[in-house]
């Protein structure tokens, strides 16, 4: 079966074509800037890139050319090929603990869930009425980040807050990332075995950490929003609230604008002023950048932080997982963490640690928990949900 997974962003829409059950990627690709001038678009396909201009004044127009591209990268030869599409949605409140065929009540859900995520889920259900639109047909599921999380226990995602609050107006932690952990949980699975404990770090541009037991989800770093827990790209991670009226009054700016900088201009962008970008700022500690050396050790420190905390949580925990763009590609990163386990006699293996591309286990044969990097792949956690509903 040939199934579309789809990533759309307020001014972008990702996808994949899969193969399933063979998980064979048979094209992927991008649109960026669609309602702009300069809109554009990019697909790899067969190892090659390629880049085209477009005007794509709307999510339809980019799915109307996707669904063309196919065609004419022989990729299918009629549309109904496309058995079908998997929309990440960002936020499914506590309504969805798994992901589901969308028809027109899950649509109602996921735009009275607006509130909790007002920059993605409407740009997720964009993405699905254009397919809908140019596919009507077609079978789409829904797939949510915050699904996974919700095998939390109360006493883990209530905040410490007026119990009205969390009664009235749904403010608790949700948790996202939960595509990513639940693959990592999935593949933890068929290495390890089942019942395994597992701390999973989803390290990219942004970033979280989940305690896996029995396969769920039972801690996560991220909150209310994506903003909390660890140090990110762009986003502070967990700071003191009380810091936000003082800052308010010294900058004069609005509350809007503040959330702006905590969102976008702090973490290591925020402490180096250099980028958001790890490789950049690595350069920057090999170069003896003194704020760079503090942003990653401020890194380093609080993802330890969060294994520690998760391993007493799980009481002691069998793994620690690296994934996405730092946790697959840094190995000064996962060092950097992991030095500061050593005492609890995790060590890594830093041979196997420098390896390009890994995919397995980097801990030393000593390691009291076993270290793994494992490349996240969110689309196809996304194609085979769809796939798994589609023929139930
Ligand atoms: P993601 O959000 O998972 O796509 O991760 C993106 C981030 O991964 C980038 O912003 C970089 O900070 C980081 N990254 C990617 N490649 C490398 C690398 N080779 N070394 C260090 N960091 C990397």
């Amino acid at each position: 079966m040939k199934i579309l997974s789809v990533n759309a962003g307020s001014s972008s829409l990702k996808f994949t074509m899969i193969e399933l059950p063979e998980e064979k990627v048979m094209i992927s690709g991008t649109f960026e800037k669609i309602g702009l001038d300069d809109s554009f678009y990019t697909i790899k396909y067969n190892g090659n890139k390629d880049k085209k201009e477009a005007k794509l004044e709307s999510h339809t127009d980019a799915v109307k050319i996707l669904l063309e591209e196919l065609i004419n990268y022989k990729v299918i030869k009629s549309y109904d090929e496309i058995d079908g599409v998997g929309h990440r949605i960002v936020h499914g409140g506590d309504k969805y603990t798994e992901s589901v065929i969308i028809d027109e009540s899950v649509l109602k859900t996921v735009e009275e869930l607006t509130p909790l995520a007002p920059l993605h889920n409407p740009a997720n259900l964009v993405g699905i009425r254009s397919f809908m639109e140019v596919l009507p047909d077609t079978k789409m599921v829904a797939v949510f980040d915050t699904a996974f999380h919700q095998t939390m226990p109360k006493e883990e995602y209530l905040y410490a807050l007026p119990y009205d609050w969390y009664k009235n107006y749904g403010v608790r932690r949700y948790g996202f990332h939960g595509t990513s952990h639940r693959y990592i949980a999935t593949k933890m699975n068929e290495l390890l075995g089942e019942d395994r404990k597992i701390i999973s770090c989803h390290i990219g541009n942004g970033a979280s950490i989940c305690a896996i037991k029995d396969g769920k989800s039972i801690a996560t770093s991220m909150g209310f929003t994506p903003i909390a827990g660890v140090i990110m790209g762009t986003r502070c991670g967990d700071i003191d609230v009380g810091l936000l009226p003082y800052v308010m009054s010294q900058t004069k700016e609005k509350f809007d604008e503040v959330m702006n900088d905590l969102n976008k201009k702090s973490g290591v962008l925020g402490l180096t002023g250099v980028s958001s970008d790890m490789r950049d700022v690595e350069e920057g500690y090999n170069n003896k950048d003194e704020r760079c050396i503090t942003a990653l050790n401020m890194y380093a420190n609080k993802v330890a932080e969060y294994i520690s905390m998760y391993n007493t949580k799980l009481e002691g925990a069998d793994a620690i997982v690296f994934t996405a763009g730092v946790g697959e590609n840094s190995d000064l990163m996962r060092s950097l963490i992991i030095k500061r386990l050593s005492f609890m006699g995790i060590k890594l293996d830093e041979e196997k640690n420098s390896q390009r591309g890994i995919d397995g286990e980097i801990s030393s044969d000593d390691s009291t928990i076993k270290v793994y990097v494992i490349p996240t792949d969110e689309e196809l956690m996304i194609a085979k949900d769809t796939y798994n509903l589609i023929n139930e």
